[in-house]
């Protein structure tokens, strides 16, 4: 199920916000407090997106999103801040939070703020459908394929293994050191080039041009990120 956790002590706001994304078609998980929603969370390890308010009554929302993530760092969060609280926004991202969405806001965009960080936060339920889709990228994870466009593009075990790490962490900045060990394990001590030979191979096979890298981007002195 498509776990979201919604913290939020207004009742009238909680309610609004739930039953739109139970439309949206997530199983939502409701707390009053922080200290219920760190509760909820630890009942619910596979939440994948987390809304917290911030004036709570108790431990306010920048402090549970800083507990949330000294022991989580791959659930999405996202800040619910007033409009009067523009400095909230800093102070969240700074916190740890992905995102904010500044109330009042429209059920179709926080619906699409919480989908997108769904996304980013793992991709869809590769239990479920087995397949991560990033057009024109379509992978499958049973038959480990990738098709760019609709046609198959023949890849090593390795870059399939470069591939899928990328897709699972769209527009995070991943360093040549994380590859190395995700792709290769940690007992490999192999030289840190072999990332970027391996890179510049895929490139070839997946880059519309080469020269211009769009989808595998180079962050300088640090590694790759896959630019969606
Ligand atoms: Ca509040």
């Amino acid at each position: 199920m498509r776990k979201v956790l919604v913290l939020e002590d207004e009742s009238s706001i909680r309610s609004f916000i739930v039953i739109n994304l139970r439309r949206a078609g997530y199983d939502v998980i409701e707390a009053e407090t922080g200290e219920a929603a760190l509760e909820r969370l630890k009942e619910h390890p596979d939440t994948r997106v987390a809304l917290l308010d911030i004036m709570l009554p108790g431990i306010d929302g920048f402090e549970v999103c800083r507990r949330i993530r000294a022991t989580n760092a791959r659930i999405g969060i996202i800040m619910l801040t007033a409009r009067s609280q523009e400095m909230d926004k800093v102070t969240g991202l700074m916190t740890g939070a992905d995102d904010y969405v500044t109330k009042p806001f429209s059920p179709a965009e926080l619906t699409a703020r919480v989908d997108a960080l769904y996304r980013r936060s793992g991709g869809e339920d590769l239990a479920h459908s087995g397949e991560i889709r990033q057009p024109p990228f379509l992978m499958n994870t049973r038959n480990r394929t990738l098709e760019k466009n609709g046609e198959r593009i023949k890849l090593t075990q390795v870059e399939y293994s470069i591939m899928r790490f990328f897709m699972e962490n769209p527009g995070k900045a991943l360093s040549r050191e994380e590859i190395l060990d995700r792709v290769w394990g940690q007992d490999y001590f192999g030289d840190l080039k072999i990332v970027d030979v391996n890179i510049r191979r895929l490139r070839l096979k997946i880059e519309d041009n080469v020269q211009t890298p769009n989808y595998i981007t180079t962050v300088w002195g640090y590694g790759y990120k896959w630019g969606f």
